[in-house]
This record gives C-alpha cells, structure tokens and sequence, in this order.
C-alpha cells in the first residue's frame, strides 16, 4: 500500500509532536509514525523553563500543554546545607520576571505531552499512525519510508522524513549520521509522586549529604522528583524497595517542605539513568532532517531537553514554511544555530555537574565561595542563567573556559 504525504515525521515526542502540529495548521500534509500507542511514563522531561515556554507560546502550543494537564511555576528555589530552608525559599528566583509576558517555568507530565500534541496535531489535519513497528527509509531514495503495523509494511512518498525517535533514534542510523555520547557525567533518578502539600508554585533545586534534588510541582498535588548521585554510588533505587528508599533520600534538612515530599504517595515508577551528553557529525541528509533527542541531547542535569525540542520545531517549521527548497543546504541556518546552542549548554551542564552533583566537605566549601563570588559578580551566574532563559539570551563570553575555570575554581 503506498500512500503521499509532504512530510513525514517519524517518532510523535514532543519534538515530533510539536513540529506536525506546526505545519499541519500551516496546512501541509504529514504523517507522524509512532512506536506507541500508549504513552508512558518513562521519566522523562517534564519542566519548559522559562525559554522553553516562550517557545511554546511562539509555536501556538501553550495552550495544548496547559489543558494536557500543565501549569505555570513561578518560583525557583534554590537551598543550600548552610542556609534555612525558609530564608532559601524566600529568595528563590521569579520565574516570572526573567522573560516578557512568560510567568514561570510550564510544568507538563511527558505521557501527557506527547498525547496532546500528536492530537492538536490530528485536529489539524495531520494523520497519525500509532503502533508501528520498523520504520525503514526509501532504499533508493530518502523521499519515501515503509514501516510495519499489524504485520503489513506500508509505503509513504513524501518530501522529507523527519527524525524525531528520540536518542535511539533508528533513522539517524540509517541515514548514516554518526553520533558521539560522553562518558556519564553522575546518575540520575526519578518518580513522580502525589503530593498535595508541596506548594504548586515552587520549584526548588539543592545539594545536601550525597543527593542533588530536584523538585517540580504541577496542578492538581503532582510532583516529579529526580535525584541525581556520584556514579560511585551507580546502582541506587534498583531493588524491590526502590520507591521507599527514593523517598526516604529526600529528607533534606535544607529542602523547604520536606515531609511534603517524604510523606507522599508514589505515582509512577522509579526509574534511574546514567547522564550524558551527546551531538552528532551533522544533523541533516537529503531528504531528512533530525529533530529533539535525535539530533543529539543534552545533559539533563539542567532540564532542557523539552525547551530544546520545541527551538528545533520552531527552526525546522520556519525553513520548511518560509522557502521552496528542502534541501540539505536549507537547513543550514538550523544545523549552525543548534550546534552554537548545544555547545553553549554542554558547558553549562558541565558547570551544574561539577557544583551541583559534587559532594563532601570540600565540594560544599565550593558551593559556597561559588555562591559569594556570584553575588560580587553576576557573570559566574551567566552560564546557569542561561539555562532559564535560553542560552542565545547570554552573551558568547558566559561560555568561555576563562568564566568556566573561575566558576569551578571558586
Ligand atoms: C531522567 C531524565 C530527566 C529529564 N528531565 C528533563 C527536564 O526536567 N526538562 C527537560 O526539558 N528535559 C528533560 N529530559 C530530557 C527530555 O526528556 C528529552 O530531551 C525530550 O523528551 C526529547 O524529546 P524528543 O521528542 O526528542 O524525544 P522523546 O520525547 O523521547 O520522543 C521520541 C518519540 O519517538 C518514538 N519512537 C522512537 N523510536 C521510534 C520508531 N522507530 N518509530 C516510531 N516512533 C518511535 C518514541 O516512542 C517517542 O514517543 C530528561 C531526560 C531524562 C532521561
């Protein structure tokens, strides 16, 4: 059976799902192909920090992931072993005043996500196959992708194939685009749990004893906790007990809220990842473009995978809106600009792993000099700053070795 399409997006996360709601509104026609019918909970991201959702709103998807069940957090705090968990709250960062118009940081569960867009994407036109099994590229061309559902393969000729599988992603290989990973960086591990005393507006973000802990709220009493650990400790939260142990590792003196979060019930599974970075040789092949996690992703030490997604849609939707040509050379602009971006967020992951996911004595002593010299001198903070309001809203120099070394020699 051979079907036509102008695009065809394989792979319906949030990059994929995003982009086909774009063009489909704009009155193209796609496919999107996904390998699941349900989605899960695989925890994964689920924080657009403020950049994030300007994207969002750029895009025309603010709205989706809000009624998917999303909300705006307007607080970041962050606490540290020397100071009450109080005083840390009340001089956590507004969210709400870093970007115009954008009132925090958009918390959204990522099965939730997903759903929502490759719906907004159906309602505008787009026809979405769920369940597919191979995805395989045109053998003579890259203009045409066969995949298998219910045990049939079935043919689309189409303009351009879309690379939206996530890190495994099956049709980078395919299109013969190498791509590097780094070493583990630390562990990390999540769950989300039921835990209606945790403020909605408040994120909060610290280091204490051997955990970095990380805490997002969102409407309705949900929260997604992620640990992150030295890879020493590489085998934590695996055993039957996982849940219990994870819990009780967020008993932090300096947490605001604590029991909130070591009282609540667990909603979902537990489930640990090693962190990496990683990019590619080139993210573009005739007749395909990488998009999200497949083009190579970042340390989620930081949270910006969502908000990455959603920039690749927006580049990715205006080359395809905005020219004639599909060609490998039109996504030049995208493939300069994402790898500037990219590089710019290696070095502030970096930055957050060595002060954040450091522990003992000596790696809190650091945290602390680290905190004074910001305070003298908000360039230090450039790096992590970044991170909430986009990393081409900070100037070049944040990302030099020279602030670097200043940063991670306090
Ligand atoms: C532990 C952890 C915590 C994280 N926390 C954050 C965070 O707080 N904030 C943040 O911004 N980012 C975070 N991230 C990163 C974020 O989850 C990803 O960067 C983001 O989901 C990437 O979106 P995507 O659409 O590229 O990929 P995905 O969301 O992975 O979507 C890929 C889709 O492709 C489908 N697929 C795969 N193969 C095929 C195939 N062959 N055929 C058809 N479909 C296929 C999959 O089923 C999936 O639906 C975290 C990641 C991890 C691992």
């Amino acid at each position: 059976m051979t079907a036509s399409a102008d695009v065809v997006v394989v792979g319906g996360g949030i990059a994929g799902g995003a982009l086909a709601t774009v063009l489909a509104r704009a009155g193209l026609d796609v496919v999107v192909l996904e390998r699941q019918t349900v989605y899960r909970d695989k925890v994964r991201g689920e924080v657009f920090l403020p950049w994030g959702a300007a994207e969002a709103r750029t895009l025309g998807l603010e709205q989706v992931l809000l009624d998917a069940g999303g909300g705006y957090a307007t607080r970041l705090g962050r606490f540290e072993e020397w100071i009450p968990p109080e005083e840390a709250e009340s001089q956590a960062i507004p969210l709400d005043r870093l970007l115009p118009g954008v009132p925090g940081s958009l918390n959204v569960g990522h099965p939730q996500a997903c759903e929502a867009l490759v719906r907004a994407a159906e309602a505008a036109g787009a026809r979405v196959v769920r369940g597919v099994g191979e995805v395989t590229l045109g053998a003579h061309d890259r203009t045409s992708v066969v995949y298998e559902l219910d045990d049939l393969d079935h043919e689309i000729r189409c303009r351009l194939v879309v690379g939206a599988d996530g890190r495994r992603s099956g049709i980078r290989r395919q299109a013969g685009i190498d791509l590097e990973e780094s070493a583990p960086a630390s562990m990390a591990g999540g769950m989300l749990v039921d835990a209606p005393a945790w403020p909605a507006h408040l994120n909060a973000t610290g280091t204490e004893r051997d955990v970095y802990c990380l805490v997002f709220p969102r409407p309705a009493g949900m929260v997604r906790v992620y640990l992150l650990w030295s890879l020493d400790q590489g085998g934590r939260f695996t055993g039957p007990e996982r849940q219990r142990e994870f819990l009780a590792a967020c008993r932090l003196r300096s947490l605001p809220h604590t029991d909130a979060i070591t009282s609540a019930t667990p909603a979902g599974p537990c489930s640990s990842y090693p962190m990496t970075d990683s990019w590619c040789d080139r993210i573009t092949d005739d007749g395909v473009v990488l998009v999200g996690d497949a083009a190579g992703w970042n340390d989620p030490v930081i949270g910006q995978g969502v908000s990455i997604a959603l920039r690749d849609a927006r580049m990715v939707s205006e080359v395809l809106l905005g020219s004639s040509s599909w060609s490998a050379a039109a996504f030049a602009g995208y493939a300069e600009e994402r790898a500037e971006r990219m590089r710019r967020l290696r070095a502030a992951a970096h930055v957050a792993t060595v002060l954040r996911v450091a522990f003992g004595p000596e790696a809190a002593a650091r945290r602390r000099r680290w905190f004074d010299l910001a305070a003298a001198d908000p360039k230090v903070l450039a790096p992590l700053l970044a991170a909430l309001v986009g990393p081409d809203r900070v100037g070049a120099e944040a990302f030099t070795n020279d602030v670097a070394e200043r940063v991670l020699s306090a």
